[in-house]
């Protein structure tokens, strides 16, 4: 799951930029006990905790795995044609 997060673009739920700077350094200073790493809009500067925009972009990651899962299955009837074929 961790890396189809990565393969999609999480947008901003404040207001739908997918530009954001990487705050990992400075988390600590704004969420307490936090281990995750956190992302600012470079729009509207909110911040958010990965997991927060995950759950914001639910829908897209959902949209995207289906995506990988389509592709995966094309692939994979590609190889066993090839294997009939031989
Ligand atoms: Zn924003």
């Amino acid at each position: 799951m961790k890396d189809i997060v990565k393969n999609v673009d999480l947008l901003c739920p404040l207001c739908g930029n997918k530009l954001f700077d990487n705050l990992d350094v400075d988390c600590d200073n704004l969420y307490d006990a936090s281990e995750e790493v956190c992302f600012k809009c470079a729009n509207c500067g909110c911040v958010y905790t990965e997991s927060q925009l995950i759950e914001h972009n639910q829908d897209v990651i959902d949209e995207s795995f289906e995506d990988i899962k389509d592709e995966a299955l094309k692939q994979m009837e590609k190889e066993i044609t090839k294997m009939f074929k031989k």
